[in-house]
């Protein structure tokens, strides 16, 4: 049974044992859906139960998205012709720890997501997190997700930086940092208690923004989610190009900010945006670690020729 029609018949009589058929009833019957909402019911319909529907499909989200951004950065990685943008040039990662970590991430995902495919849909049900057709305006679609840029990138800074102290970087963080000079498949490879805290920011903010609201649709939140890991996959690339999206948008963080954060191991803590990290005087970096020495020292004269 879906509620993907927001009535049981409706979906029950557009239901075959064929995904395609399916989809095929619906064009036919529903012609103002678009064709991604097409889609998108005939799976729930096809599913004919939306608890498994919106796990697997999120499961499946994360993977295909996650290891098709890594694809490029691999072939990337094998063509010397790119090398003069990778940001630490001398350091390429071999086939060996490309393959390891491919290994360890996607370990780590059936380990970590079991349970979640199962608990899911229930959980967004609860909140009032909608799998219905119409999906929203695209407006608010594109309001909700710089939002949830927002408190991510909030949330990642805070809770990155308290990673970086004593027990939680020792026990925790150590495992990400295993690479001074990340590549796309990184981006992922950490501790699971890591995964569960850092992705809070990804997952735990729009659920937030939904108890608030009370109102949220999957598709935004599946739109943000493959977003989210564009950026965290490109930001671990050691690539900046001149077409690079920090180069148009000076506030976005890309792999040159990311980049130092690993090469320095300290400091450039956000994840999508420069900000937090320019106001709170954490820039990662010889460049930003001179200009921070520069106004202490000259923050000091003035104190000296005050107290003269
Ligand atoms: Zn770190
Ligand atoms: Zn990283």
């Amino acid at each position: 049974m879906s509620s993907v029609f927001g009535n049981v018949t409706i979906a029950n009589a557009l239901k075959d044992p064929s995904y395609f058929k399916t989809l095929q009833n619906i064009a036919a019957s529903q012609p103002q859906l678009n064709v991604v909402e097409q889609y998108w019911s005939a799976w729930y319909t096809y599913m004919n139960n939306d608890v498994l529907a919106t796990g697997i499909f999120f499961f499946l989200l994360h993977e295909f998205t996650y290891f098709f951004r890594c694809l490029p950065w691999m072939i990337i990685d094998q063509m010397p012709y790119f090398r003069k943008w990778k940001i630490q040039p001398t350091k390429i990662p071999s086939a060996k720890e490309q393959w390891y970590c491919f290994k360890s991430v996607l370990l780590s995902h059936f380990l970590v997501e079991a349970i979640p495919i199962w608990t899911f849909h229930p959980m967004c049900e609860s909140l009032g997190i909608s799998v219905e057709v119409p999906f929203p305006t695209i407006k608010r679609m594109t309001l909700e997700i710089a939002l949830f840029f927002c408190l991510e990138d909030m949330w990642h800074y805070w809770a990155h930086r308290l990673f970086h102290y004593g027990v939680f970087y020792k026990y925790i963080h150590k495992q990400h940092h295993r690479y001074a000079a990340p590549f796309g498949l990184s981006a992922e490879y950490a501790h699971p208690a890591e995964t569960l805290s850092l992705g809070f920011g990804t997952v735990g903010m729009p659920m937030l923004y939904v108890l608030y609201t009370g109102k949220l649709h999957l598709f935004t939140l599946s739109v943000w989610v493959v977003l989210r890991l564009f950026q965290a996959v490109d930001s671990h690339s050691g690539y900046d190009f001149p077409w690079s999206l920090n180069k148009f948008l000076p506030f976005w963080a890309g792999a040159e900010h990311h980049d130092l954060h690993h090469h320095y191991f300290i400091g450039n803590y956000a994840s999508s945006f420069r900000w937090w990290d320019y106001c709170l005087d954490t820039e990662a970096g010889p460049e930003a670690k001179s200009a921070r020495e520069e106004r202490m020292r000259s923050k000091a004269e003035k104190n000296v020729k005050k107290n003269n």
